[in-house]
């Protein structure tokens, strides 16, 4: 056990099974803290702790779906704009 994590627990990660170290009072860390910025953080803006613990694999799905429906829109929105470009075949 390195110095730095002296009187840490070693914890499990729900995710991914990432070991990790996590203070006393962190117990209810389920996450690593790579997994934590990617699934909790923006999870937790319409999730409670409860609702992410229990169902992280389908909350962050549904997440995920979402964000790609988000960015489709958004290349349709430029395409009608006409910000969108198509690959231009280069002829010699
Ligand atoms: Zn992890």
């Amino acid at each position: 056990m390195s110095k730095g994590n002296k009187g840490k627990i070693k914890m499990k990660c729900q995710r991914g099974g990432h070991g990790f170290f996590a203070n006393p009072d962190e117990t209810w860390k389920f996450l690593c803290p790579d997994c934590y910025k990617k699934y909790y953080v923006p999870l937790s803006k319409t999730h409670s702790y409860e609702e992410i613990k229990n169902n992280l694999d389908a909350l962050y799905e549904e997440y995920r779906k979402k964000q790609l429906a988000l960015s489709d829109k958004q290349a349709e929105e430029y395409e009608n704009d006409g910000y969108y470009f198509d690959w231009v075949e280069v002829k010699c």
